[in-house]
């Protein structure tokens, strides 16, 4: 028995893992962790050489020039109500800290993304999940879940790994549905790559609400995953919370920076657009054509569903990549022990990808005669 025991609510939680753990030689196509297919804007290297020479000075407390560019950016007038994150990740922790005590519940859904439970458990909370329905989030399945004690319901919108989304008259539903003391926080994660006209981020919610946050992230559309950048849109009372919980500091110089610099260039954005809309059908049809089934999607991955069949299986299939570099992600955390969700990357990269897959699936079948 150690000497200094961690809190009773933190001792069954399980570290985070993935696939990208360890040094790999030669070249790695990572479509595992749904990174922006282009890389990041070729401004965010200009800005960063601007910054180098002051990297011995804290950043800006109000995170000029980054609030000014989201605020432009996606119309919004009050800087107050925004709050930046060191990641969208670290906003959701924000969000636990302040709102959940020990035994409150948060609603979470069957397929959604996985930290919402272990950061609801850090905080001593309740998860209840909601099932989804067809790999759908079903509105009416939560708010059977909800009682005296929920706090939160943690929506993705689009969700993380099914690539499903709810078009707005749901989610409004769901939170017209809710009682007022219960936060909704819709993680709009992969709003950039919608191209759903019943589809809205949630930010219209937030400003006619007060019991609604928005949350968003540069680590994918705009291919900043390696800075660190999210933000949340709130009621102005939450993001005064919010930024008391945060750490003052906890944003980058370079972040604040090459963020900013990033929403700038809207030709990087057509062009990273554009790239997924070709990509995703693309790759769909291949892999359809191998005969594997593909889960509709409108982010920038796509969940494939392998056969359960010796040798043509998921993990043989995660496994036949891996050997060759290829990265790709396995759900079984998701309860999901058939699927493999990849992210889209290059041209180049899904053409190897493609190749890589049907020759997997070849071997499998000679093997089997
Ligand atoms: C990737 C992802 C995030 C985390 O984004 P960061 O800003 O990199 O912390 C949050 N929510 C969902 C659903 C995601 O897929």
């Amino acid at each position: 028995m150690p000497v200094i025991t961690p809190r009773p609510a933190v001792q069954p939680l399980v570290r985070y893992t993935s696939s990208l753990k360890g040094r790999r030689e030669g070249r790695v196509i990572r479509l595992s962790v749904n990174e922006g297919a282009l890389g990041p804007s070729p401004r965010v290297a200009a800005a960063l050489d601007r910054v180098k020479d002051d990297l011995h000075r804290y950043p800006p407390l109000g995170l000029e020039p980054l609030v000014e560019a989201i605020g432009a950016h996606h119309g919004i007038d009050d800087a107050d109500r925004l709050v930046i994150g060191c990641g969208s990740d670290e906003l959701l922790s924000c969000l636990c800290q302040a709102y959940v005590d020990p035994g409150d519940e948060v609603i979470v859904t069957q397929y959604g993304f996985l930290l919402y439970r272990h950061l609801t458990l850090m905080a001593g909370g309740v998860p209840k999940v909601a099932e989804d329905h067809d790999f759908t989030v079903s509105v009416d399945n939560i708010l059977a879940l909800v009682s005296e004690r929920t706090r939160i319901v943690f929506l993705a919108n689009p969700n993380n790994p099914t690539g499903t989304y709810l078009p707005q008259r749901e989610v409004q539903r769901l939170r017209d549905s809710l009682p007022e003391s219960v936060l909704l926080v819709v993680d709009a994660a992969y709003a950039e790559y919608v191209q759903r006209n019943d589809y809205s981020s949630g930010k219209a919610m937030v400003e006619a609400h007060e019991n609604v946050v928005m949350l968003r992230t540069f680590s994918k559309f705009h291919g900043l995953a390696g800075l660190r950048i999210g933000w949340a849109y709130c009621p102005a009372d939450i993001a005064a919370t919010l930024a008391t919980v945060k750490p003052p500091y906890g944003v980058s110089l370079a972040a604040v920076e090459a963020g900013a610099a990033s929403l700038g260039d809207h030709d990087f954005q057509e062009r990273s657009l554009r790239h997924n809309q070709e990509m995703v059908p693309w790759f769909s049809a291949r892999m359809a054509a191998l005969g594997l089934h593909v889960e509709p999607t409108v982010a920038n991955f796509v969940m494939l569903r392998f056969p359960r069949e010796n040798g043509r299986d998921a993990d043989a299939a995660r496994l036949f990549l891996d050997a060759r570099n290829i990265l790709v992600r396995k759900l079984d955390d998701y309860g999901l022990p058939d699927h493999v969700r990849v992210s889209m990357g290059t041209r180049d990269e899904m053409d190897i990808t493609v190749a890589a897959i049907a020759e997997f699936l070849r071997t499998a079948d000679a093997a089997n005669g």
